[in-house]
């Protein structure tokens, strides 16, 4: 294992689009794997949400995971945030440590239960006994706050979404990000939870599923626009955001254009790709 900084805060998107994966080149450079993000915090290792993006990060955790826990944090359990669990390598390694962290759910009693379930026939050939790593399940309160070690800070807060989601923020070493994803926003009210959750954080990704003009046809399933991410971002003194969640129909040409629309406001918000890392 290379030495690692204790002080390195560092975020990788291995998956940012929403709904359903995609592929083929209309999608190439965004990336066609849903939802996972890696963020390293000195020698810990955080990720939200497990998406199609985290099998190709397991694969790489492999050779490091002995020695370092791995918390899971899953946002909710729409298939486009959990498909990626079962082709999850480290849950094969023996001597693996794992927390899988989500709050609770509409129609789902407990972490434990809602992997069980993932995992059950009809809709899966395995349970979760396949796997030999040492697994914790842990079912999050709303608005919690907790630390998971004595220098990194987890907050949380509900999303407004059909059966749920939680919004993480990481505080490490002076520096913050936050994830925000699955969720809607009403037509000129600003989700209080949010602007708490992102309240001067130095970055942040957002649901930036649709646009403002788009909202009228997708009301009620959960999701908000780039356009509120911007106003969200603003009146909480954020540093940046990154545009995520991508919908499936939506190509690469017409997020540069929504990227070019965010840079006009703030040249350090973006879009989010596949791939894309940054240092806090
Ligand atoms: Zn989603
Ligand atoms: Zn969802």
């Amino acid at each position: 294992m290379t030495k690692t900084d204790k002080n390195n805060f560092e975020v990788k998107f291995w998956g940012t689009r929403g709904t359903l994966p995609v592929a083929g080149n209309p999608f190439a450079r965004t990336g066609g794997n849903t939802n996972c993000i890696e963020v390293t915090c000195g020698n810990h290792t955080i990720i939200i949400d497990a998406g199609t993006g985290i099998r190709e990060f397991g694969s790489k955790l492999v050779s490091v995971c002995p020695d370092q826990k791995i918390h899971l944090f899953l946002s909710h359990a729409h298939y486009d945030h959990v498909e990626g669990i079962p082709f999850f390598a480290p849950f094969f390694v023996k001597d693996a440590n794992i927390e899988i962290c989500c709050g609770k759910l509409e129609g789902s009693k407990d972490t434990s239960e809602l992997i069980s379930n993932l995992m059950a026939r009809p809709f899966f050939p395995v349970g979760p006994e396949v796997f030999s790593a040492k697994i914790e399940y842990n079912t999050l309160e709303e608005n919690s706050t907790f630390n998971i070690s004595n220098q990194i800070k987890i907050s949380t807060a509900p999303m407004n979404h059909p059966g749920g989601s939680t919004g993480y923020r990481i505080d490490f070493n002076g520096k913050s990000f936050a994830c925000i994803t699955d969720t809607e926003h009403v037509s000129g009210q600003h989700d209080e939870n949010i602007l708490r959750l992102i309240d001067n954080v130095d970055v942040f990704s957002y649901d930036c599923s649709l646009m403002d003009k788009e909202m009228d046809d997708f009301r009620g399933y959960g999701h908000s626009t780039f356009e509120e991410g911007m106003r969200l971002a603003k009146i909480a003194n954020a540093g940046s955001m990154r545009a995520s969640h991508h919908m499936p129909f939506r190509n690469d040409e017409e997020l540069d254009e929504i990227e070019k629309t965010m840079t006009e406001e703030n040249p350090d918000h973006a879009a989010a790709r596949e791939g894309d890392s940054f240092k806090l």
